[in-house]
């Protein structure tokens, strides 16, 4: 069984080998490349892409792990051998459902649509993107399609993000936190606003970025294992073992761009970096779903860095650094404004309270385009009512409504509740953690953040994407994904601020 294991894995040492070259190639598409060379690097990436799909579909790896089943279900379930050979049957018996041509399909249809959505988003036309909306829908259920037998088409979509979640379980939690949610922001709505002025001053972009590198390395981001470098929309990539590099955006007339992009995409990476080296080359390397990455970017965005002990530390540092932006404003009013819940139209830039809202409401678009209860054609409207009907505000235009996200042009479908499940697991997660660590507030009130990065560590980072993410979950916290933790966090936090 041994020679087995080896050459199953040395395939899969190729596979991941073929994976980060694509990822190289892509971060160099978003960051430097000039662009006359769009073409040939969308001509290099497929090449890539159709080289992986025909080693990961190979027969060969179908019958090694063939082979090998049997062999793995004698070992302890939960060694590396054997998650390694039952994830890699999952992924190979998902692969080789896919013909080649609709691999080749995707990635010309979303090519095409996502030039057509720039230009709508950008002339807020709808009508441009329309008919590539029409056959990204139509490719899915395709797609979906392929996978039958199945309880809802949306089940197929979200599992390739989301392994093993279904529908039904998102729906109820979902339904679980929503009214909750909405209190929550009909009481702050009655609460006297936060003043959130000194945010929009003007910050120097080099000033910015090196306090950018300053709090990433503090927070424990390995820059000898990654860099920062300016796109558009911020993102987090592995190019290899010892390699996770972040990305950043700035806007020198609103604080919180750059500073809380870097810590989120710093938590992506930080999750990457903790991940052992024994896994790498392996199906097992990376994090174990998006949800559970989004967990761990969120945490350090929004639980360290919005938190009241960060700023207790940073802010003498932040005046001391932008004496005249921050004059006259203390420390307590700095966090409130960082902090400030106010209904917004566009999903990356929401507070803590209302962002999961943004996505409750993709979801049930989603699924009704699915369905085919939703047309494509009636889409603004659907988004503009279902928007009011969520948030009490109206988009003004479709670029900041249906227009507004890059995800459906890519063909992304079941990937957005995978955001708001990000936030539940981090508040499952950040309970945990403080019941382990003593003091914690404390430590981050001295600057101190090495213990709870240990923890991060050693329970989640160190299992890679061995085990399901509720699997995952429960095996920590003793629960599956519900939203109880993050409730309650939402109501101590924005009662203290809004003095609810
Ligand atoms: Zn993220």
């Amino acid at each position: 069984m041994d020679e087995k294991l080896k050459e199953l894995k040395e395939t899969m040492g190729t596979l991941t080998d073929l994976g980060h070259a694509s990822s190289l190639l892509s971060w160099d598409q978003e960051t430097y490349m000039p662009p006359g060379g769009v073409e040939s690097r969308g001509r290099a990436l497929a090449t890539l892409g159709k080289m992986a799909q025909e080693i990961g579909t190979d027969e060969k790896v179908g019958k090694l792990l063939e082979e090998l089943g049997p062999w793995a279900a004698e070992q302890d379930p939960d060694s590396d051998d054997a998650r390694l050979i039952i994830v890699s049957q999952r992924a190979y018996d998902k692969a080789v459902k896919v013909p080649p041509d609709m691999v080749a399909e995707r990635a010309m249809l979303t090519t095409m649509a996502n030039a057509a959505w720039r230009e709508a988003r950008e002339k807020s036309d709808y009508s441009i993107f329309e008919p590539h909306m029409e056959k990204i829908i139509e490719f899915n259920q395709r797609y979906a399609d392929l996978f039958k037998p199945y309880e809802h088409a949306y089940d197929v979509l979200l599992d390739d993000y989301e392994p093993k979640m279904k529908t039904e379980d998102v729906k109820k939690i979902f339904a679980d936190i929503r009214p909750k949610q909405v209190e929550l922001i009909e009481k702050i709505a009655n609460a006297k606003q936060v003043d959130d002025s000194v945010l929009f001053k003007h910050y120097p972009k080099a000033e910015q970025i090196a306090m950018g590198e300053e709090i990433a390395k503090l927070i424990g981001y390995d820059f000898n294992r990654g860099r920062q470098d300016e796109v558009h929309h911020p993102f987090q990539t592995t190019i290899g073992y010892g390699d996770q590099r972040i990305t950043y955006r700035v806007d020198e007339n609103f604080f919180n761009t750059y500073i809380f992009s870097i810590m989120h995409e710093g938590g992506h990476a930080m999750y990457e970096q903790g991940v052992p080296k024994s896994l790498s080359r392996t199906a097992l390397y990376g994090g174990t779903s998006l949800a559970v990455h989004e967990s761990q970017s969120r945490m350090w965005e929004n639980l360290v860095g919005r938190s009241l002990p960060f700023w207790e530390f940073y802010y003498p540092k932040l005046q001391a650094r932008f004496p005249e932006q921050t004059k006259g404003v203390s420390m307590e009013d700095f966090y409130k404004a960082v902090n400030k819940v106010e209904p917004s139209y566009i999903r990356v830039e929401a507070d803590e309270a209302t962002y999961n809202l943004h996505i409750m409401l993709r979801l049930e678009i989603e699924i009704g385009l699915l369905e085919g209860t939703i047309a494509v054609k009636d889409l603004p409207q659907v988004w503009d009512d279902k928007f009011e009907e969520y948030l009490g505000i109206r988009p003004r235009n479709n670029a900041e409504g249906v227009l507004q996200d890059v995800h459906w042009s890519f063909g992304l479908f079941g990937y957005f509740s995978t955001y708001a499940l990000g936030n539940l697991v981090s508040l499952q997660l950040w309970e945990k953690i403080n019941e382990d660590i003593p003091g914690l507030d404390d430590q981050m009130r001295s600057g101190e953040f090495g213990k709870l990065l240990g923890w991060l560590n050693e329970n989640v980072h160190a299992h890679g994407s061995k085990f399901y993410p509720q699997d995952l979950v429960q095996r920590i916290t003793g629960s599956k994904i519900n939203g109880d933790a993050y409730i309650k966090y939402l109501n101590k936090k924005f009662g203290d601020i809004y003095g609810l």
